[in-house]
């Protein structure tokens, strides 16, 4: 999508520091980190958020859960992390292309606020 800035980060015509590519999934670490591990693991197809995903979703969203679960494990916090998807400006999306924060590397409060 032409004016989706994690497209162009997959496209490459936004830098990124990616942490893991493939031909579905790409995984870079967030511009404004708010935990010491805060990786984006993005779908290259654009899907704008959590609700519109369907069916027809469940291969991408076994790759990107795979990836998240490969990001926790390279960066030793398998055994204590949190992933989020924002769906909604009223809910924090600022970003209108589906994402998984994986966040961890201190205290995770619960409820989020
Ligand atoms: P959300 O607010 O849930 O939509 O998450 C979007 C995330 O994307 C935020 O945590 C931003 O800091 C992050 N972000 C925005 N632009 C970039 C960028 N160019 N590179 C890396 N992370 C970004």
């Amino acid at each position: 999508m032409a004016e989706c800035i994690f497209c162009k980060i997959v496209s490459g015509e936004i830098p990124s520091k990616k942490a893991y590519e493939d031909d579905c999934v790409v995984a870079f670490y967030d511009i404004a980190p708010v935990a010491p591990t805060h990786i984006l693991v993005i779908p290259k197809e654009h899907i704008p958020s959590a609700a519109d995903l369907g069916e027809g979703h469940a291969a991408v969203l076994g790759r990107l859960f795979a990836v998240v679960a490969q990001m926790a494990r390279e960066h030793h916090c398998a055994d204590g992390f949190r992933v989020v998807s924002n769906v909604g400006e009223s809910a924090g999306q600022s970003v209108p292309h589906l994402h998984f924060h994986l966040l961890s590397g201190r205290a995770l409060s619960w409820p989020p606020g």
